[in-house]
């Protein structure tokens, strides 16, 4: 998700192209003002021009449905949107609102995303839950009503889209939490009561690595229990920082549980007290940086090539034996052994390095390899 100003269409069309290049499938801007909605056009027509076709989602809250009436062009130009029922006035005076964005959405042929967030969840809702709840022989603790009513606003949420003549298939369900449990039993709760795509995130996941590990830690057991169509991971960036970069943790993500590939793995180890510099180390993140600035030119030219993989390994306790597992693998020199650094190609000893220019000819063999390679994979 951008987090630029939709109505400066400069800078967020930069940003959906810089989350886009990262690997970003589809990505949500703010639709929040009038002139945030008048831009949203422009913006699709800037990428398009870029030959970019990078699906646009928008993100509403409060005003959807003045917003998406009043700029029609902008609900043509959206591929989805995001709706939270919880503030579109759904299940309190009436549903008019929530109504008028399904409409919409149905005359557009577009899907709506609801999202149900535990910051904002319809408190009329809440209270009615917890009022029966206080009624049962064994309540349930507040916890469980809070997820309940995360779950039964969804559910909601969808019967009364359906009613408007969206198809179940055109709605899809979030349930934002903050918390790693809380979010693991939300949506195993959604996927036994519906059948809707549902799109997967720990909201407020926090910054970098705590950030990272813990959207790790939820998306992974959802997903390998089959649960999610879409996912998001939500980090705050530092001042300055790299929006993209929750695009890459979250096709990590995905790699790292054989869903998806994205780019060639490589495959390093630790090091310990045998490794004597930090050769091993630089070469390693040499090979990583080489592979991911070669993929926008290498996923075009070579298909296939993300499924490349690539060992770096620090002396010959592992080496050998990781770097044969590798389709390209080398073992660098640790303390004691002779400096060199046999090279193993499709599980065979291919070449022992020696010297100065050891990543630079390594380096070389991966290139090559992946010529030999992918180049035949080509379609046209
Ligand atoms: S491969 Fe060698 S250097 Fe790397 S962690 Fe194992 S023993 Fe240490």
């Amino acid at each position: 998700m951008t987090n630029t100003d939709t109505a400066d269409v400069e800078a967020t069309a930069r940003q959906v192209h810089d989350l886009a290049e990262a690997g970003s499938e589809l990505v949500r801007v703010t639709v929040n003002t009038p002139a945030a909605a008048a831009a949203v056009p422009e913006i699709v027509e800037r990428l398009g021009d870029a030959g970019l076709d990078v699906p646009i989602v928008g993100d509403f809250h409060y005003n959807g449905h003045v917003l998406l009436r009043d700029f029609p062009e902008c609900a043509r130009a959206l591929a989805k949107y995001r709706i939270n029922p919880g503030n579109v006035g759904i299940g309190q005076r009436d549903d008019r609102n929530f109504q008028t964005i399904v409409g919409i959405a149905r005359d557009n042929g577009k899907p709506v995303r609801i999202g149900v967030n535990w910051g904002s969840l319809d408190q009329a809702l809440v209270t009615r839950l917890m009022d029966e709840n206080a009624a049962r022989a064994e309540p349930k603790d507040a916890r469980g009503v809070i997820l309940e009513a995360m779950v039964r606003s969804a559910l909601d949420s969808v019967a009364v889209a359906e009613s408007c003549g969206l198809p179940e298939n055109a709605v899809i369900l979030s349930a934002k939490v903050s918390q790693v449990q809380d979010l693991i039993d939300v949506y195993r709760e959604l996927s036994r009561r519906t059948d809707c795509p549902l799109h997967l995130g720990l909201t407020e996941a926090g910054m970098g690595r705590r950030g990272t590990v813990r959207s790790a830690a939820a998306l992974a057991v959802l997903l390998q229990e089959g649960i999610g169509d879409t996912i998001r991971v939500s980090l705050t960036p530092e001042p300055g920082g790299d929006r993209a970069e929750e695009v890459r943790v979250a096709r990590d993500i995905l790699q790292s549980l054989d869903l998806r590939r994205f780019a060639p793995a490589v495959t390093a180890c630790p090091g310990c007290g045998r490794t004597t510099s930090t050769l091993f180390q630089e070469m390693a993140a040499d090979i990583d940086a080489y592979l991911e600035r070669q993929m926008p030119v290498w996923k075009s030219r070579y298909p296939g090539v993300e499924d490349l993989r690539v060992a770096v390994m620090g002396c010959v306790v592992n080496g050998p034996g990781e770097s044969k597992h590798a389709d390209i693998g080398i073992s660098l020199p640790g303390t004691g052994e002779e400096p060199k650094a046999p090279v193993y190609v499709d599980s065979r000893l291919m070449t022992t390095l020696k010297g100065e220019s050891i990543v630079a000819e390594f380096t070389a063999i991966v290139d090559d390899y992946v010529k030999r390679r992918f180049a035949g994979n080509r379609l046209d």
